[in-house]
Order: C-alpha cells, then sequence, then structure tokens
C-alpha cells in the first residue's frame, strides 16, 4: 500500500507506520509550521463546522501533507479540552471514511480495484479493523460488491449499539447459526461505528500543556478553533421566529442562499446554528428555507449535529468572528447594539410589539 491510500485513510494501523517511514517527525512539523500543521487544523475546523474532514482546497495539499495531518489533527483536538469536540470530531473523520470506502468498493464493483493503489478493498478494511473473520459476504459474485453479509452477533451488538432506529434491534433482525444478516448500505453504518471508535480510541493525549513544549507553537491554530467551540453567548432562551427582525448578517446570507448560490461551509454553519438558536427543529427550518439552494438532507444533518440533548450546543458565531470571515459588514454600526447575532436578535424581540410567528402563520396557511 502507497502513501496516496493512506492519505485517504490516515487512521489505519498501517497508516502510522507509513508516517514513521516518511522520515518526519510531528514536533518538527509543528515546529517548522508545516502544510500539515494548517492542513490538520482545517481538518479539525471542518470537523466541529461541517461533520466532515476532506479539505475544502483539496489541490493544495500533497499526499503527504494530508497524512501528516492526522496526527497533528488528533493534538489539535486533544488541545481543546472537550469530550464533544472529540466526539464529533472521531464522527467527521469516520464519515468521510466511509464515503471514501463507498466510492473505492464501487470502484471494485467495476473491477477497478487494481487500476490504483490508492483505494481501499473491503477485505482489507475488514482486515485492518479486526473484523475480518466476524463480517462475511453472504456469497461471492465475480467483480461485484455482495448485496448481503453475515454478521457475527456480539460484534453486531457492539457496533449496532446506539443506533437509534427500531430495525437494528435484535427481535427485528434475521439471525441465524450466530449470524445477523445485514444489506450493504448497513454494513456501512457498521464500519462508520468501528471507524468512529478507532479514531477516539486514545484520545484525548495525555501528557500535553497548552503553551509548551511540542505544542506551543499550535498557539494561533488552537486560538481559532477555540474560537469557534467555545462562543457562547448570554442571550435567554429564544423561541420566536421573524424573519424582519433577524440581523443583517443571517439575513444576507438566507437570501444568498435564495438566489440559489451555494454556501460556504461556514456561511451554512452560521445560518444553521443561528436557526436553531432560535428555536426552529429541523422541519420548520426545511420549509424556512424551501425556496433555497440548501436541500434537505444537507439541514437535517447539519441542525442534528449542531443540538445534543441539552439544547442548542453550537451557537453561531460571534459578530467578532463573523466580521473576521467577511459576514459581517456592521452596518449601521449595530455592533453596538450586541456582540451576537442571537443577542442582537432577541433585542430587537423585546423592543417590537405586535410580533407574529412565522410558525404561526405556516399553520394558518395549513389549516
Ligand atoms: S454586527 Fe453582529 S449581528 Fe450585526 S450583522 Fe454583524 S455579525 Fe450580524
Amino acid at each position: 500500500m502507497s502513501t496516496p491510500l493512506y492519505a485517504r485513510y490516515p487512521f489505519l494501523d498501517a497508516a502510522r507506520a507509513a508516517v514513521g517511514e516518511l522520515g518526519v517527525d510531528v514536533e518538527t512539523l509543528i515546529q517548522e509550521g508545516a502544510p500539515a500543521v494548517d492542513r490538520g487544523r482545517e481538518r479539525v475546523e471542518r470537523a466541529l463546522l461541517a461533520g466532515r474532514v476532506d479539505s475544502e482546497t483539496p489541490d493544495e495539499w500533497r499526499d503527504e501533507d494530508e497524512l501528516l495531518s492526522y496526527p497533528i489533527a488528533r493534538i489539535l483536538v486533544s488541545l481543546l479540552d472537550s469530550g464533544a469536540a472529540i466526539d464529533k470530531y472521531a464522527a467527521a473523520e469516520a464519515k468521510t471514511a466511509v464515503q471514501r470506502l463507498n466510492d473505492d468498493f464501487e470502484a471494485g464493483d467495476d473491477g477497478l480495484k487494481s487500476t490504483t493503489s490508492a483505494r481501499l478493498d473491503r477485505e482489507t478494511v475488514l482486515e485492518e479493523l479486526g473484523l475480518s473473520t466476524a463480517i462475511r459476504p453472504e456469497a461471492n459474485q465475480p467483480n461485484r460488491e455482495p448485496e448481503w453479509f453475515r454478521v457475527g452477533v456480539g460484534t453486531y451488538l457492539r457496533l449496532a449499539s446506539g443506533s437509534r432506529s427500531d430495525s437494528w434491534r435484535l427481535v427485528n433482525r434475521e439471525v441465524g447459526g450466530g449470524d445477523v444478516r445485514v444489506a450493504r448500505e448497513e454494513l456501512f453504518a457498521l464500519l462508520r461505528t468501528a471507524i468512529r471508535r478507532r479514531v477516539a480510541s486514545g484520545l484525548p493525549f495525555e501528557g500535553l500543556t497548552e503553551g509548551e513544549g511540542i505544542v506551543e507553537p499550535l498557539a494561533d491554530e488552537l486560538g481559532e478553533l477555540r474560537r469557534l467551540l467555545s462562543e457562547r453567548t448570554a442571550v435567554g432562551q429564544i423561541d420566536f421566529v421573524n424573519r424582519e427582525l433577524f440581523p443583517p448578517c443571517i439575513d444576507n446570507l438566507l437570501g444568498k442562499a435564495e438566489q440559489g448560490i451555494e454556501l460556504e461551509s461556514f456561511e451554512s454553519f452560521t445560518l444553521m446554528a443561528f436557526l436553531t438558536g432560535i428555536g426552529m427543529e429541523a422541519d420548520e427550518i426545511v420549509d424556512f428555507c424551501a425556496e433555497s439552494s440548501l436541500d434537505p438532507e444537507g439541514i437535517r444533518y447539519q441542525t442534528e449535529y449542531l443540538k445534543d440533548d441539552r439544547g442548542t450546543q453550537y451557537p453561531p458565531p460571534s459578530c467578532e468572528t463573523l466580521s473576521a470571515y467577511g459576514i459581517c459588514h456592521n452596518e449601521n454600526d449595530h455592533w453596538k447594539v450586541a456582540g451576537h447575532p442571537l443577542a442582537y436578535y432577541q433585542a430587537r424581540l423585546e423592543a417590537t410589539d405586535d410580533l407574529v410567528d412565522w410558525r404561526e402563520k405556516q399553520a394558518e396557511k395549513a389549516d
């Protein structure tokens, strides 16, 4: 196997050996501010904002940068000192890996398996994840990925635990000979769990102290990531939707999407975080953004990702950050009103009488 393959699947055991063979150590990379450091920061930023880790500018990075960015991303996410950040990072690595596996297996279906060393086949990934004896294809057809697989009950229970859907419960499965029958799509879901756990294992790294030792030069990268994570605002619980009172930054983003323009990941994160922050559910946001470039599946994924059991986990970024990203133009100098889009919206709600919630209007239309 090769560096291009490990660049796409850096969590593999063999990838670790490949890092060693490159003859560079992570400490030196960090000290020199190598491209892998910047890509490592992007990796974590993408995980936190978009739930995936592939680069927005893939042509900018060599396979070597991509591979070496993985251990650096793990250091960065460890230093964030947040269990939620580690969970989201591991989930994002797993999501991206499974999308790539899907592509690679399909290429295998076309009989192209051996045409590039950057593709991973099913046998190898199962072997790498220690699942080759527990997960077996039901029938082998030449040059075609099987549609069904048999998974040992113990492995199935281990990997399916935490799945909310009833269809994963053992009583609803076809079980025989100590195996559970799963479809190809379900296999990817199980692999996603296995990869997520592989990525999360060993995190956070022990013995790293921000500002000291090998991580001292990472201060800027950490500052940026921490700002994304920790921007919280003191606004109360908002549960009211009135577009006329949205701050200009949010209204501009909505307007852009309504013109059919694809939003950058930071822009759609900001918009979704604002809409969930004012109390909207995923289905409501789908309706609210029906005439825009935002697709329902992406909205549902992003809103689910923004919330945890305790409510909104990621508020939208502050005015300062939105200004740094060029999203805020500080119209009419309204930074003076509030330092955060949610606080600004709440202040306007409190100052305006006779308001009607967009949801009420929707309900009236439906009657
Ligand atoms: S000052 Fe804040 S609320 Fe107003 S447009 Fe800028 S980012 Fe939005």
